[in-house]
């Protein structure tokens, strides 16, 4: 690996393979970096062994507070792996990671470790959407003893653990085929990755050594109004708690009940489904919806409106708060559908001829019939046939995809033979 081999304790190698003298600024660097790249780079026929070194060297000074550490303690302390210096990996991979040359203060990577985030999901109805509420949520989650202040010890001394021997890991070995083994790390469990634990006599009585403790806590909640389905609610540094490990958060994600009468279909506005009877979709209606916050809403269609079957309407100011936007809300749309009566007594047929519009006129001679096959209509069940279309179109598809992939010349042939 690189980094490690010609193990030199001064300062200055870097900025020798560079080609720039210790004071030289982030920018002199940068040029410096970027012209002795180009001239060596592998592709170019350089030396890749000299163009991973320089990699190498810029990745350190490239970024002020690396540089400021090698400048300090030299070439060991840019490469403890704690660092994200070389560290027994291939710098060259890390360099290019970002896609670029690592800009001031980039790569710095913390010493500390972070603890994971707690994601809970908190069940909201459509009505709590609407309004806002605060919700108490209780869950138990690990903070570090208080009585020990987290070191597991009355006395503060630890030991090497014995279950690792101060490595914070375990490696498991599974015997999976004959002659064939698999292996695998994991952090130990005896000392939670620590590498450390506690003498016996020494133990805190209060964490029992674990240097943690369980805890309930109650998170209040505050649901705004207008919030959405899967938005996030952030409670940072109120994860469980562990030695040497920055909290992380607590998230909650808010998870919308169904609502029977009201859909959001993740915009801020509502829709809703109203049915009407044909005298009401030709000759006007009116209904009571009652809102999300208990508000009764006449609904009512303009005098000589006509609902057709499948039409929406909208209002306005009635969907859901914006989030974050008071007293702007979105629109309530409401999807007809219209029940058309089944059959008509020939009177119906009368009395409706009587009023409606007039048949558009089709002079149907004896002579234009004789010349007409007679045809029957019959009931179609749309969606079988809908699926059935959809399966001849993928299937036609498919095949249309497989003479994509054939050259021009075996497509002619193909049809020429069918
Ligand atoms: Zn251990
Ligand atoms: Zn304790």
């Amino acid at each position: 690996m690189f980094g490690r081999a010609p193990k030199k304790s001064d300062n200055t190698k870097y900025y020798e393979i560079l080609g720039v003298s210790k004071n030289a600024s982030q920018d002199d660097l940068k040029k410096a970096y970027k012209k002795a790249a180009i001239k060596n780079h592998p592709d170019k026929g350089g030396d890749s062994e000299k163009f991973k070194e320089l990699a190498q060297a810029y990745e350190v000074l490239g970024d002020p507070e690396k540089r400021q550490l090698y400048d300090d303690y030299g070439e060991d302390a840019v490469n403890d792996p704690g660092m994200g210096g070389g560290g027994g990996g291939d710098p060259f991979a890390a360099f290019f990671r970002g896609g670029g040359f690592p800009g001031g203060g980039h790569g710095q990577r913390q010493r500390q470790r972070r603890g994971e985030d707690v994601v809970h999901t908190l069940k909201v109805s459509l009505e709590e959407l609407y309004s806002g509420i605060s919700k108490k949520l209780s869950l138990s989650r690990t903070v570090l003893c208080s009585k020990c202040k987290g070191k597991g010890s009355k006395s503060g001394a630890t030991i090497k653990c014995s279950g690792c021997k101060g490595s914070g890991k375990k490696v498991t070995v599974r015997q999976i085929g004959p002659g064939m083994v698999h292996q695998m790390e994991h952090p130990c469990n005896d000392c939670n990755g620590i590498g450390e634990s506690v003498n016996a006599k020494d133990r805190c009585p209060s964490c029992k050594g674990k240097k943690v403790v369980s805890e309930k806590k109650v998170l209040e909640v505050h649901v705004e109004k207008g919030m959405h389905n899967g938005q996030k609610i952030k409670f940072s540094g109120q994860a469980d708690e562990a030695p040497d490990t920055n909290t992380g958060d607590i998230v909650i994600v808010l998870q919308q009940k169904d609502h029977a009468m009201f859909k959001t279909k993740g915009t801020d506005d509502l829709f809703i489904e109203h049915t009407l009877s044909l005298a009401e979709a030709l000759c006007g209606f009116q209904f009571i919806i009652t809102h999300l916050d208990g508000r009764q809403l006449l609904i009512k269609s303009q005098p000589g409106e006509i609902i057709k079957p499948d039409q929406y309407k909208a209002i306005d100011d009635e969907g859901m708060p914006i989030y974050q936007r008071p007293f702007m809300n979105g629109k309530l749309y409401i999807h007809f559908t219209v029940n058309f009566p089944n059959s008509l007594t020939s009177e119906q047929c009368k009395a409706f001829e009587a009023v409606l519009p007039p048949r558009i006129a089709v002079q149907m001679t004896d002579m234009k019939l004789d010349k007409c096959e007679e045809t029957t209509l019959h009931d179609v069940n749309n969606i079988e046939e809908e699926m059935k279309r959809k399966q001849a179109q993928a299937q036609k598809e498919a095949y249309d995809d497989d003479d994509d992939n054939m050259p021009d010349g075996a497509q002619r042939v193909q049809c020429a033979q069918q």
